[in-house]
């Protein structure tokens, strides 16, 4: 018969499929019916660790057996492969995990001739590697997931294959409040839920970074499906092929909504304080004009008699200065300021150190310089509210000069004459110290320079300007006794100049210490020692009291007023002082004198409210500005018969 094979051709064949056995990477374990092992090969030997001889003598049993301590869950794999052993008539596939970690795929296929099975062939392979792989592949990706939840940041991958595919991480579906069967994963199905007025632009800037002309970094609002609104921020890279053609973005997007909240709020509070601080400035030195209005017209209604035809009118100016009286102790009250701590300071130190400050907070491509003056003498204020306007002023010039530029600030001191102090009108003539800072910024149109000081003024975006810097600027120089004045021109850069008195030049301003000792010592009237640094309150005080028939001791300054004191050890029953003045404070003066004679009564004026003015104590009491000159007599009456009531008790 042809198709017989001779004995030689036998073995040759059987060689050949030993050989071919023995070549495949895959273990071969193949049985008969009757579970007696017919074939495998040298890899299924290698794979489990079995000798020849070990097969031969045990057959499948014995692998059983041996099998049995190395395999995690061992008897769920014998259960279940149980059906196949016995009636392989289908293809399985399942996996051997060993208790070493290694992994096996196993595939069992009956071994058939034609439609009968004689047996069955069970495959083998090492997927061991592929499986920690993707292990270690699973844990990064549930660790991403997890740094991605915490940090609130979502990532996302659009196709631009023109497939209009794109592919959120679980956190952008989270951002998005949606579960990924509910995102159709489209850039369609993303911009439906952009807030409507937020479309375009994120269009927009999506278009500039695939033109390459913008990088994608934008943020904006989305809603969710229960109507929600929340801030992302989102960012991308572009992915493209050599010939520059974008074939994907990949992006991050982070939820910013408590951010953008808490930035909104800081925003609020600091407007709060920018305008708290302006109207406390003004209040401060109106309060000392009502004062004055009111107390001088009272006199004058006392010297007026009742037909008088100018009385009436008279009254009316005193009602109406009590009326903004009411207004300035709101503004003081709302602006809740604490007390300033004015003290003498050198302009040129704080520059020189603002200086080094500057130049880091306002970036690299900005020169900050300093020219200062030899000496300039020290000015009175509170150097920390100086050294804030300077930097309201240098953040302004910083945004003038987005590209980059030059920051000068100098110091000088210019005697100014009487024309020039004419043409800066607010100025008196004398010895100012000036400081002046310049920029090479894009300047101002005259329309702009004329409102630059209103509160709530600015050019810029809303989010970017508050248009207060330089309300709290102007403030912060009314509180100090200077002066502001801004020169700009569009494309010339902007120069804003700041004059202070020096702090020796504005105790002249009171001609007190000249009128201080001027009553004659007469035995019995109480004597009164009042120290205010505005004239115009001081004289209103004076005349006031002077009619009462006090012996009066007048001071411009605390200082002065220790001095006075000590020519008079003793002879002072009441002090009657303001609370802010330069150098010294009252309260200040108030705490020297006491501590030297307790007996004294001490009257403080104050615009601030009893709480804003701490250390106050008992033998201290507030009279609130303005006040008029019947509330004056009356609380000084007061006190006096409270002296002296002390003094007789002791
Ligand atoms: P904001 O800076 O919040 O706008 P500011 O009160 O600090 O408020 O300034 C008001 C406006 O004055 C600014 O918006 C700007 O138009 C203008 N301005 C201030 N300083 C400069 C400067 N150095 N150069 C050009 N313009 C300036
Ligand atoms: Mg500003």
């Amino acid at each position: 018969m042809a198709d017989r094979l001779t004995p030689e051709e036998t073995i040759k064949l059987l060689n050949l499929l030993e050989a071919t056995l023995d070549a495949i990477p895959d273990g071969i374990l193949a049985l008969d019916l009757d579970r007696r092992i017919v074939a495998y090969n040298r890899q299924y030997l290698r794979m489990f660790d079995f000798t020849a001889d070990q097969l031969r003598q045990g057959g499948i049993d014995w692998i059983i057996q041996a099998l049995a301590p190395l395999i995690e869950g061992r008897d769920e794999v014998l259960s279940a492969s149980a059906p196949i052993w016995s009636q392989p008539d289908h293809d399985s596939l399942d996996e051997m995990r060993f208790k070493d970690g290694r992994v096996y795929e196993r595939i069992i296929s009956p071994n058939r001739r034609g439609a009968q099975v004689l047996g069955l062939v069970a495959s083998f392979r090492d997927i061991s590697h592929a499986k920690q792989t993707e292990q270690a592949l699973e844990q990064h990706r549930a660790f991403l997931e997890k740094a991605q939840e915490v940090a609130h940041i979502g990532s996302w991958v659009a196709e631009m294959d023109g497939s209009d595919r794109l592919g959120w991480s679980r956190e952008a579906h989270r951002i998005f409040g949606l579960t990924a069967t509910e995102f159709e994963g489209t850039h369609e199905a993303f911009f439906t839920r952009v807030h409507q007025s937020d479309r375009d632009a994120v269009r927009a800037a999506s278009d500039a970074a695939l033109e390459g002309t913008r990088p994608y970094d934008i943020e904006h609002r989305i809603v969710r499906p229960d109507g929600s609104v929340r801030w992302v921020h989102e960012k991308a890279d572009i992915v493209r092929d050599d010939g520059g053609a974008p074939l994907r973005m990949i992006g991050t997007m982070q939820d910013v909504t408590e951010r953008r909240l808490l930035e909104d709020q800081l925003r609020q509070s600091q407007k709060m304080e920018a305008i708290g601080r302006l109207a406390g400035g003004i209040a401060h030195d109106l309060n000392n004009a009502l004062t004055a209005i009111a107390g001088y017209s009272e006199l004058a209604i006392g010297q007026l008699a009742a037909s008088h035809p100018a009385r009436a009118d008279v009254e009316e100016i005193r009602r109406g200065a009590e009326r903004a009286g009411s207004v300035t102790r709101q503004l003081l009250a709302f602006s809740r300021k604490e007390l300033l701590e004015p003290r003498l300071f050198d302009v040129n130190q704080t520059i020189s150190a603002l200086g080094r400050l500057l130049s880091r907070l306002l970036g690299a491509d900005i020169e900050v310089r300093t020219e200062l003056a030899p000496s300039v003498p020290p000015i009175l204020g509170d150097p920390g509210q100086f050294e804030q306007a300077v930097i309201n002023l240098a953040v302004n010039a910083r945004d003038a000069m987005p590209h980059g530029g030059r920051l000068l600030l100098s110091t000088a001191v210019e005697d100014l004459d009487l024309v020039s102090a004419r043409a800066n009108m607010p100025m008196a003539p004398g010895r100012y110290i000036v400081l002046r800072v310049s920029d090479s910024g894009h300047g101002m149109t005259p329309d702009t320079l004329a409102h630059i000081f209103e509160p709530f003024f600015t050019t810029k975006e809303p989010g970017k300007g508050t248009g207060l810097g330089l309300s709290m600027v102007y403030g912060t120089l009314k509180q100090i006794g200077g002066f502001i004045f801004a020169d700009s021109e569009v494309g010339r850069g902007t120069t804003f100049r700041l004059y202070f008195r020096p702090a020796a030049a504005r105790q002249p301003d009171s001609p007190a210490a000249a009128a201080a000792p001027t009553e004659p010592d007469s035995e019995g009237r109480p004597t009164v020692l009042v120290v205010e640094d505005e004239a115009a309150v001081r004289n209103l005080v004076a005349s006031t009291l002077r009619k009462e028939g006090y012996r009066l001791l007048l001071a411009g300054s605390a200082e002065e007023a220790i001095e006075i004191a000590a020519a008079n050890p003793d002879g002072i029953d009441l002090l009657l002082t303001d609370a802010i003045m330069p150098g010294k404070s009252g309260l200040d003066l108030a705490q020297e004198l006491v501590s030297r004679s307790p007996r004294l009564r001490v009257i403080v004026m104050s615009g601030y409210t009893q709480d804003t003015l701490s250390g106050l104590n008992d033998s201290v009491e507030l009279l609130q500005k303005p006040f008029a000159p019947r509330e004056l007599r009356q609380r000084i009456r007061v006190a006096l018969d409270q002296a002296k009531e002390n003094s007789r008790l002791r």
